[in-house]
């Protein structure tokens, strides 16, 4: 059976939850940088019909789409919610929408357009971050996006790892590194930015060479990204992770393995914004040590990512160092099979 067919015999068995479709299925502020200075970020996840693909190994996200297609009036709708919760005079605004924003399938282009004229309008509004896949990051679209907004325009796009082969037979995303440079080479041509979103310990690989594909990551992505968000996987429900998980088969990456990529990282792409928030961190569904060090740990890690000053994990230290470097340097011959919780 393939990996496509396992996750979607998943996605059968969940449930999709009702919210009303003139709700986002969240908004919530958050930091990020502008040209360096720290800044507020609006994150907003329209309620859509949801990602096109729906085929990754560790993507919960699918359920939060909604039951039927939202009209042109839901959506706009949403996006009122969305920024009447902004209470900041100056703002980053990250747009997601659990699959592509750029996505006619989820946002028509009138929609689009709509949106970004009415932030066109917005002097809060400083910036704006939209979500997509590569295969709809075209000419045409970067193009009228750019020309919609009429300020900094950036597309992120989940890449997880310069690796294909981790991408296909790990991740299953369904498109490759050249495909993230071609859509990169776009963005570049109407002075839109690219973040690249990269995941570290995607099932069936061990803490180690996690780490190394990190790290290898980072330095390739580096040239066709301003910035690189590094996702650490945590376990979402309905997903073949989550079934691993519950099997004893995956354990979320090691905080200590974070914070090695982001030093490696940042030594090796300087010029590069290398970020990391650590969601559910210190929980077994998320990244953890050992407990006692996790929310120290942590903290550092989202101090870097608004400092980049890798001087911060400087004095961090914990007995679980020990155990970590031993699961790096044993994980491997059990293929990947966590050694401890
Ligand atoms: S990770 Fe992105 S591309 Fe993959 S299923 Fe989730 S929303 Fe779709
Ligand atoms: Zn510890």
């Amino acid at each position: 059976m393939s990996l496509t067919q396992i996750i979607q015999n998943i996605r059968a068995k969940q449930k999709i939850k009702y919210n009303p479709p003139d709700r986002p299925t969240a908004v919530w502020t958050g930091k990020d940088l502008l040209d360096g200075k720290p800044i507020t970020a609006l994150t907003v996840i329209f309620q859509t019909s949801g990602c096109r693909w729906s085929n990754c190994t560790m993507c919960g996200y699918i359920y939060d789409s909604a039951r039927d297609a939202p009209s042109h009036d839901d959506l706009m709708k949403q996006f009122e919610n969305a920024m009447s919760r902004c209470k900041d005079e100056e703002i980053i605004l990250k747009i997601f929408t659990s699959g592509s924003f750029l996505d006619d399938g989820e946002i028509s282009q009138a929609t689009r357009t709509e949106i970004l004229s009415r932030l066109n309008k917005d002097d809060r509004v400083k910036k704006v971050i939209a979500e997509t896949r590569p295969e709809y990051v075209t000419d045409e679209k970067v193009r009228d996006a750019v020309s919609a907004l009429g300020k900094k325009f950036e597309v992120a796009i989940g890449l997880e790892t310069s690796n294909d082969m981790i991408r296909k037979e790990s991740i299953n995303k369904g498109f490759s590194f050249s495909d993230f440079i071609r859509a990169s080479e776009v963005a570049g041509r109407y002075n839109a930015t690219v973040k690249a979103y990269l995941m570290m310990k995607p099932p069936f690989i061990s803490e180690g060479f996690a780490m190394e594909d990190m790290i290898q990551s980072i330095k390739d992505a580096a040239p066709f990204a301003g910035t690189i968000s590094m996702n650490l996987c945590n376990v979402q429900k309905g997903t073949l992770v989550e079934e691993m998980s519950e099997r004893g088969d995956y354990r979320p990456p090691w905080l200590w393995s974070a914070v090695e990529a982001l030093k490696k990282g940042k030594e090796s792409s300087p010029e590069t914004v290398i970020m990391s928030d650590p969601v559910a961190a210190g929980s077994m569904r998320g990244p953890h040590n050992c407990g006692k060090c996790d929310s120290d740990v942590a903290e550092a890690i989202r101090i870097f990512s608004t400092t980049q000053d890798t001087a911060v994990f400087k004095n961090l230290d914990c007995d679980c160092k020990e155990l970590w470097k031993k699961v790096i340097e044993l994980e491997d011959f059990t293929f990947g099979a966590p050694l401890v919780k």
